[in-house]
């Protein structure tokens, strides 16, 4: 299986998008590169005594638009080349929602799983303690991302104030409730993504009540199957997978049931009823609509050419290979791209920190009316964008996005 060095996709698009504008060699060589890109290693004392020393990233891809803003991972195959993707990623996705946010990301190659809670909590720390004067509510602001959740980042931000001696919530996104977080940011990447998905079946005619997959049932996964039905007024779940392996069953799962039992179990497998399938079998099912909400490349030229679905909706980053989108393309599949249907995460990341500086906390149903506002907006702007320049939505999308960041450039003085 080829390997893809997610930041050469990264800036494949970035050169593609550039070369449709006819931008100039200076402003596509400033948006092919990261502005600020900091290597670090970090110590952590184990529960056992020993010191384990952990390679870490924080990469501000571009800031013309406003603060840098990207979550922060904790995975074991992170490299720098990763979260230079991510970063670049972000920088797109803030500006096609049309934030004030530039576009940064963060990471720390370690195997989370076998790491206790307080080893977690001192890794949390150490990072912050590393990079702290990098971070602020006006320069980057980190939040969740793969296997980080809402406990890291009240560790992230604890230590960032104990070290400025102030609170500054803001610095932080996807915070618990109680020190700052919002309503609504839970399931925000889902809801970004159906609100997507609902646009794209007004306007091409797809049918929302058939069947769905969904590719990785972790957090964005399992929120994308539960409200899938509630915010689209139908819709069947015949296969989810996670990364022990794929299943499968035509009748379809109660996706309610099948978290609960993700939760308790640990993996989608060993599902009563379902037919285990290998992964790969999941992303060429014929569906209407696939959700893929696990990791980079998942679709690929390998497979490109066996996606039966009509809708892809990505609400992972960068599943899909650039050669992989042309395939699709060609078939007449809808891929929903990653900057504009995963984007619902750092919008309501957005609205936190719009609140933490105001001190005033917004209502759930406020915070999901302006995250429609802002991503049908953003899905309806992609589309003409489509249609102007007669391009798949990925590019659509990158265009929208590269447009933004190369008029703020500009108009700074940049280039
Ligand atoms: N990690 C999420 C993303 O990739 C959210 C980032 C943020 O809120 O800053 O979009």
């Amino acid at each position: 299986m080829k390997s893809y060095n997610s930041f050469n996709v990264a800036r494949q698009q970035v050169l593609e998008a550039a070369k449709i504008f006819n931008l100039d060699d200076a402003i596509t060589e400033f948006l092919s590169k990261p502005q600020i890109e900091v290597n670090f290693t970090i110590p952590v004392k184990l529960d056992s005594g020993k010191t384990k020393i952990f390679e870490a990233f924080r990469i501000q891809y571009n800031y013309a638009r406003g603060p840098a803003k990207g979550g922060v991972r904790f995975h074991p195959e992170e490299t720098v080349d990763t979260i230079r993707a991510l970063a670049c990623w972000m920088t797109w996705k803030t500006a096609v929602v049309d934030l004030p946010l530039g576009g940064s990301k963060g990471g720390v190659r370690c195997d989370p799983k076998v790491l206790s809670n307080s080893e977690l909590e001192r890794l949390s720390r150490e990072y912050i303690r590393a990079i702290s004067p990098l971070l602020g509510v006006d320069i980057d602001v980190p939040a969740t991302d793969v296997y980080t959740n809402p406990q890291t980042m009240a560790w992230m931000m604890d230590e960032y104030e104990t070290i400025n001696k102030r609170h500054s919530p803001g610095v932080f996104t996807d915070k618990p409730l109680q020190v700052g977080g919002t309503e609504g940011r839970r399931d925000a990447t889902a809801r970004g993504g159906i609100i997507t998905v609902r646009e794209a079946c007004k306007a091409f005619g797809f049918d929302p009540t058939k069947e769905f997959a969904v590719q990785g049932f972790g957090d964005a996964g399992q929120r994308a199957a539960l409200l899938h039905k509630e915010m689209l007024g139908g819709g069947k779940l015949v296969a989810a997978s996670d990364s022990q392996g794929a299943i499968y069953n035509k009748n379809g799962f109660d996706p309610e049931e099948l978290v609960h039992h993700k939760l308790k179990t640990g993996t989608v497998l060993k599902y009563p009823g379902a037919k285990q399938i290998p992964q790969q079998e999941l992303l060429e099912l014929d569906v209407e609509i696939l959700y893929p909400a696990a990791l980079e490349n998942a679709i690929n030229v390998k497979n490109a050419e066996s996606i039966k679905a009509k809708i892809v909706c990505e609400l992972a980053n960068g599943p899909t290979t650039p050669e992989a989108d042309k395939i699709l393309f060609e078939k007449n599949v809808h891929v929903i791209p990653d900057i504009l249907a995963s984007a619902g995460g750092v919008t309501v990341s957005y609205f936190e920190m719009v609140q933490d500086k105001s001190l005033f906390f917004w209502e759930e149903e406020e915070v999901h009316k302006q995250l429609d506002k802002k991503l049908t907006l953003a899905y309806n702007r992609v589309c003409e964008a489509m249609k102007e320049k007669k391009v798949h939505p990925r590019l659509a999308a990158m265009l929208v996005g590269v447009a933004r960041v190369a008029q703020a450039c500009k108009i700074r003085g940049w280039v």
